[in-house]
């Protein structure tokens, strides 16, 4: 088990900036900084950061989001994960 810290309010840019580090996609950040942050709202911010990241948005096309049942809307999978059985 893994020990989370808990960011105070003036860290949390920089604490979002880390999570999105190499600009993986939503879901790469989510499970990044669900193993080492924690303040309130930290999920949807993370996703924020992702969705308002102009170099995501250029990138976004070449790796095509699909949600997963269940996890939420915001909570989406490459589709490059999916393949055929
Ligand atoms: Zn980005």
């Amino acid at each position: 088990m893994g020990t989370r810290l808990v960011v105070p309010f003036a860290l949390r840019k920089e604490a979002l900036e880390s999570v999105h580090d190499g600009h993986f996609d939503e879901i790469k950040c989510v499970l990044r900084a669900r193993l080492a942050v924690y303040w309130p709202g930290w999920d949807e911010q993370v996703r924020n950061a992702v969705v308002s990241c102009a170099i995501c948005q250029e990138h976004r096309h070449r790796n095509p989001q699909l949600p997963l049942p269940g996890l939420g809307a915001g909570l989406c999978l490459p589709t490059s994960f999916i393949r055929p059985v």
